[in-house]
């Protein structure tokens, strides 16, 4: 007879982790899901924010497709400065754009082993599929992060498991070989045919998708913030806030060492107001409605001038022929500035980051 198990599935609520779990299921296995936040989410930032901006506000995949199978889902924040520092410093190196794959797998995966420890159960798995991601799904990278995060064996794709070698779970009867699957590459229309049998009608887009450190502009940022720091002769880390304020405005490249944040929204807006004072100066039009933006790092005379014509042509008195704009500094001094709001197109754009 057929060993019962017990598995912690790692799930996105997309199609393929979505298949993984109805697999393992399938096969009498008892399963606990787990989700994490690592602070690069797309959708849950924009939940913590108030929502989109055009007024929607996303739903948690992860915890709906839980809810939706009726299974019990952990959700576990990774966002510290370990998770941060991992991000810095990626053993393996970045994906097309920020994205430090294999490592983040790895992380991830040293604390689902300890769910695991503490749920007592056998195995863990994911909805990866060999060879569907260029660099962090090739097997020597799928063995890779196994290895690594302590779980040789005991780490299953059932999606490709008939083209990996036979895990523990397989060999102790808990999982039957014969049930799982071998699928390859990046199509998805066995995935989609597979949902059908299931009668699984709607799923998200595939994970990856959701993850700031995958998106280009936010890389741009990213990587805009390490040659800051580099240049002005800083440590080359980030925190917490500069990930929130990378999710945050329009941001602009003022000087080697000054950035400019200019707000899109009233949310942006609020947001942008909490992070004045410290270490940024505060600019707002005084003359006419418009966005509150920041400026991080110590402008000169000619920058601070600029940084104020780019802010004048997001409000309402981007026709007119001067705008007043307040700039609060860190230390709380104030002045005005008359400025004629920035038309050239061309230059703005070359400035933005
Ligand atoms: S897409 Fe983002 S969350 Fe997913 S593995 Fe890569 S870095 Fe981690």
């Amino acid at each position: 007879m057929k060993k019962q198990g017990k598995a912690i599935a790692m799930i996105s609520g997309g199609l393929d982790s979505t298949l993984a779990l109805a697999m393992v299921r399938a096969q009498g296995v008892e399963v606990k899901a787990i989700n994490f936040y690592t602070g690069f989410c797309i959708t849950e930032t924009q939940r913590r924010k108030g929502g989109r901006q055009d007024g929607t506000m996303p739903q948690n995949e992860a915890l709906r497709a839980a809810a939706d199978l009726e299974i019990e889902i952990e959700y576990i924040d990774i966002s510290g400065q370990q998770y941060l520092d991992m991000v810095l410093n990626p053993k393996y190196g970045y994906g097309a754009n920020a994205n430090p794959c294999v490592d983040c797998r790895i992380f991830m995966m040293k604390k689902a082993k300890e769910v695991m420890e503490r749920e007592g159960a056998d195995f863990i798995f994911t909805g990866e599929v060999l060879g569907q991601r260029p660099k962090s799904q090739r097997r020597d990278t799928l063995w890779a992060i196994e290895k690594e995060s302590g779980l040789k064996g005991r780490l299953v794709r059932p999606l490709s498991a008939k083209l990996l070698p036979p895990s523990i779970p397989e060999q102790e009867g808990i999982l039957d070989r014969a049930r799982l699957g071998d699928i390859s590459g990046r199509g998805r229309t066995r995935q989609i045919a597979m949902a059908g049998e299931l009668g699984l009608a709607d799923w998200p887009q595939p994970a990856g998708g959701c993850c700031f450190l995958t998106d280009e502009s936010f890389s741009r940022k990213f990587f805009d913030i390490l040659g800051q720091r580099e240049a002005a002769g800083e440590p080359r880390t980030i925190d917490r806030d500069d990930v929130v304020l990378m999710t945050t405005g329009r941001h602009f490249r003022i000087s080697p060492t000054v950035k400019l944040i200019v707000g899109r929204t009233e949310v942006e807006n609020g947001t942008l107001e909490t992070y004045a004072g410290a270490t940024r100066a505060r600019l707002a039009a005084r003359s006419h409605t418009g966005p509150v933006a920041l400026v991080e790092g110590v402008a000169t005379w000619e920058e601070r001038l600029l940084a104020a014509r780019i802010l004048a042509r997001y409000g309402k008195g981007k026709d007119q022929p001067t705008v007043e704009i307040e700039w609060r500094d860190p230390d709380g001094g104030v002045e005005t500035l008359v400025v004629e709001p920035e038309r050239d197109e061309a230059r703005v754009e070359q400035l933005r980051i």
